[in-house]
């Protein structure tokens, strides 16, 4: 069993207030996270916001050195990395190594760009020097989820350090041992307290948003997003947040049901449905309904995934199918807790959906697609676009005028196109309202954790 400890101040340190972390393909123990107090991230923040200044002052090339030594050593971790992952949050482990592959390629594509990420000069008088420049933030919390938890803590991390920031990392208490395991890795190879993780939940995280930081950088749900804005309002840090998504998939009458089926499942069921970017909720054409549900079913029978997180998740995302079952839904496909330790859930096909379900109107996190039939791809895309939510969506069609139209209407950071995952490498977006606010990813988020300062420069009267 792992023991997490915290990193404060250049430090391992035992905390107090532990809890167990249990495995949810079987209900054994995995972990015993402690709960870092207010005193701790005070420690944690007040050593960063010291070791913060030589490291700014440290060449770009010898911070992208770090960053690049950095990621190979994750690389060598990789095994016992994913084994814990999947022990803590039930992605299979093939599947976990993937993950941490993902974020291995996103520490070293910001040991290539933070070099180069710079600002401009400015054509202003001809005696006078104008520059715009790009200086590090400070001291960045990034305070990161369980569903994906290296990659993200990679994309975090690697932007805020290679651009001269000190962190203080806190990883969900779904997932610490994960966050100790990644966190110890990665440490030796920057400057002491330039790196720090503290273990804990929601209070830990809480603390830490309302703490002397410079940016708080929140990868996670809705509701904590809007806890961290209203704490970061009152000390005027700088807010990022990556958050939830209820994000539609909208089926054309004139594709091959099959295929549509097909890519529904993937979109809903991988990683049991726990991806920001999952297909949560389906608008189907009733021109080809009946075909694809039924391929459907077929595709949720032979889908193979991990547990849910854990009991407590499983019992929630239950409860939404429940709800739809109670307003009218059709269960084609699972929708049974199965009688076994842990916290499994099928693959669960629901149809005869409308607009009012919990299942259809918020985040399930789980590997359920409901499934919502209407008889015009224009209603479908206008019930997709209505959402609190506005993080990705997909559109499966032969028409290239529809494509268009639904790439116009549908207010998302992402709209993807006969894909419900594609996309090229590097691409970033604006979340848009419950789903966040600034660029979480991309060559973009080295702007989010720099500030850019201008300076205007003038000879004295007489010359220098
Ligand atoms: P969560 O917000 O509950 O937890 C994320 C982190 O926030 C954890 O470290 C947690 O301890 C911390 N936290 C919880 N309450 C806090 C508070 N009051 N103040 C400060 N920190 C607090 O989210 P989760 O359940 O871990 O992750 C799942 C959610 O993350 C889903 O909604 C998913 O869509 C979203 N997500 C979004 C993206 C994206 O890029 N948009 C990526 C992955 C996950």
């Amino acid at each position: 069993m792992h023991i997490v400890e915290h990193l404060i101040a250049g430090a391992w340190t035992a905390g107090r207030d532990t809890s167990t972390v249990i495995d949810p393909h079987d209900g054994t123990p995995v972990s015993t996270v402690p709960a870092a107090t207010p005193h701790e991230v005070a420690l944690a923040v007040a050593a960063a916001r010291g070791a913060q200044p030589d490291w700014a002052a440290t060449a770009p090339d010898a911070r992208a050195d770090a960053l690049r030594s950095a990621a190979t050593a994750v690389e060598h971790a990789t095994g016992a990395l994913a084994r814990t992952m999947s022990a803590e949050m039930g992605k299979p482990e093939h599947e976990a190594a993937a993950s941490i592959a993902a974020g291995v390629g996103t520490l070293r594509q910001y040991a290539e760009l933070g070099p180069l990420h710079g600002g401009r000069t400015l054509g202003g008088d001809l005696g006078a020097l104008d520059l715009m420049l790009r200086e590090p933030r400070g001291v960045v919390a990034a305070i990161t989820p369980w569903n994906d938890p290296v990659a993200i803590a990679c994309g975090l991390l690697g932007a805020a350090l290679v651009t001269g920031n000190a962190v203080v990392h806190k990883p969900s208490e779904r997932t610490p041992a994960t966050g100790w395991l990644l966190t110890k890795v990665l440490e030796p190879h920057f400057p002491p307290s330039v790196l720090s993780m503290l273990a804990g939940a929601g209070p830990t995280g809480a603390a830490l948003a309302e703490s002397a930081v410079d940016v708080v950088a929140h990868v996670g749900s809705t509701a904590t997003g809007r806890a961290i804005a209203a704490a970061a309002a009152r000390t005027g840090a700088k807010v990022l947040l990556e958050n939830g998504g209820c994000d539609p998939l909208v089926v054309d009458g004139d594709v091959d049901p099959a295929w549509a089926a097909q890519q529904a499942a993937m979109g809903a069921f991988a990683n049991a449905g726990q991806i920001c970017v999952s297909v949560e909720r389906i608008y189907v054409h009733q021109d080809v309904a009946e075909d694809f549900l039924a391929a459907l079913v077929k595709e949720a029978a032979a889908f193979e995934i991990g547990p849910l997180v854990d009991v407590r998740h499983r019992t929630g995302v239950h409860g939404q199918v429940v709800d739809a079952l109670d307003r009218g839904a059709r269960l084609l496909a699972g929708g049974v807790v199965p009688d076994r330790p842990g916290a499994w859930y099928p693959p669960t096909v629901l149809a005869s959906c409308t607009d009012e379900m919990r299942v259809v109107e918020s985040e399930t996190f789980g590997p359920v697609a409901a499934v919502v039939e209407v008889p015009s791809f224009d209603e479908a895309l206008r019930r997709a676009a209505r959402s609190p939510y506005g993080l990705a969506a997909t559109v499966l069609t032969g028409s290239m005028s529809n494509a268009h139209w639904a790439s116009q209407q549908l207010e998302a950071g992402t709209v993807k196109i006969n894909a419900v995952f594609g996309g090229a490498p590097g691409g970033a977006a604006h979340p848009r309202r419950g789903s966040g606010q600034g660029f979480g990813y991309g060559p973009e988020l080295l702007d989010e954790m720099t500030a850019t300062k201008v300076v205007h420069l003038e000879a004295p009267p007489g010359g220098w």
